[in-house]
């Protein structure tokens, strides 16, 4: 987190039905669209990313519905469980661990006859660090007709503010982040654009909803609002995160988290360590997953760097627990800040 925004989080409260904290919300909201590259209304909820996709599936996805879920690791899986959860009908499309989404396989399925009421994609799945083809799959679902093209909802909790995400250009139905990854900012808020097809979709969804109904969060946002009270002290971060991303330029952001992402991984390989991603376009500019070399326990080597060294990496999750190690190279993350993880990895191994 940048300083501004750590401060910005520790500011006195202020009353949450206030004007000034409208204002400050306005002008969040305004900052996300600006990020999100919409016109679509981005709506902030107090839960955690997971309550973001949450909210996605019980506004528009009905008992019985099919669903085309792309996994290519715990995120996607979890996705594709909350819509389980809801009683969808969900078709699973997987790659093995590290490789992107199967563009021929998600057209094949795309194309049967019976079509699919919501295809979801993690645009970059965090347990594998692998970065999604977004582009080409929107352009398959763009190319549907209209009777038989399915919303497409997006994970985009690692990714926004880290890779490029023209939502509207691309034309995604919702698209969901998290106030704790790329936009630097401590947990607590989900971000959730609808687009015209979805709230449409929305008023025919019969999921119960309640704390996470849109539709109630829509209504009040003009005015710089939410239904229930929100995490005030994580819209003021956002605030002060949405500034520094704006006086950067999203260009510059994204070459900015490119630049220390290959800086990583040029590193790791320099060490001699195998990347899970092999094929570098498929790379995440947010977070590297490293194998551990045989005979390495990276929850050991983990243990070591966090308390030798002080240095915090992440390990792996579900089937990769004990197999690999991860390194977060998003929000204000610099190669000041990776290359005493590549030292001290140099050290310890
Ligand atoms: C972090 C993350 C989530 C889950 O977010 P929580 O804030 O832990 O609920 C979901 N999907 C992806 C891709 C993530 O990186």
């Amino acid at each position: 987190m940048p300083p501004e925004v750590q401060a910005a989080a520790g500011r006195p409260m202020i009353n949450h039905r206030g004007p000034e904290f409208m204002a400050i919300m306005q002008e969040v909201m305004e900052g996300l669209r600006w990020a999100y590259q919409t016109q679509n209304e981005v709506l902030m909820l107090t839960a955690s990313g997971t309550g973001g996709l949450e909210a996605a599936i019980c506004n528009l996805i009905s008992p019985g519905d099919r669903v085309l879920a792309g996994v290519i690791g715990v995120f996607g899986d979890r996705f594709a469980s909350i819509a389980e959860t809801y009683g969808a009908q969900v078709t699973r499309i997987t790659s093995p661990h590290g490789q992107p989404l199967d563009l021929s396989a998600i057209g094949a399925t795309l194309d049967s006859p019976q079509p699919y009421r919501a295809i979801l994609v993690t645009y970059n799945e965090t347990s594998t660090g692998v970065l999604n083809d977004l582009a080409t799959i929107s352009q398959m679902v763009r190319n549907l007709p209209e009777e038989r093209r399915p919303l497409l909802l997006v994970d985009a909790i690692s990714a926004l503010g880290a890779a490029n995400l023209p939502t509207d250009a691309w034309e995604c139905d919702v698209v969901v982040s998290g106030s704790q990854k790329a936009w630097a900012v401590p947990p607590g808020m989900a971000f959730v654009s609808v687009s015209p097809r979805a709230w449409e979709a929305m008023e025919q969804a019969r999921s119960p909803r309640f704390y996470f109904d849109l539709r109630r969060a829509r209504a009040v946002a003009p005015r710089g609002q939410t239904p229930w009270t929100p995490a005030v002290s994580i819209a003021l971060a956002m605030q002060a995160s949405l500034r520094l991303l704006r006086a950067e330029g999203l260009e510059a952001v994204f070459a900015r988290h490119q630049r220390v992402a290959q800086f990583t991984r040029d590193g790791l390989r320099r060490l001699g360590l195998q990347l899970l991603v092999a094929d570098e376009r498929y790379a995440s500019p947010a977070v590297t997953a490293v194998r551990a070399p045989d005979g390495v326990d990276p929850d050991r080597l983990r243990a070591r760097l966090r308390d030798e060294y002080q240095i915090d990496l992440a390990g792996g999750q579900g089937p990769l627990k004990g197999r690999i190690f991860r390194i977060a190279h998003l929000g204000f993350v610099t190669e000041e800040d990776i290359q005493p993880v590549l030292d001290a990895l140099t050290e310890c191994l």
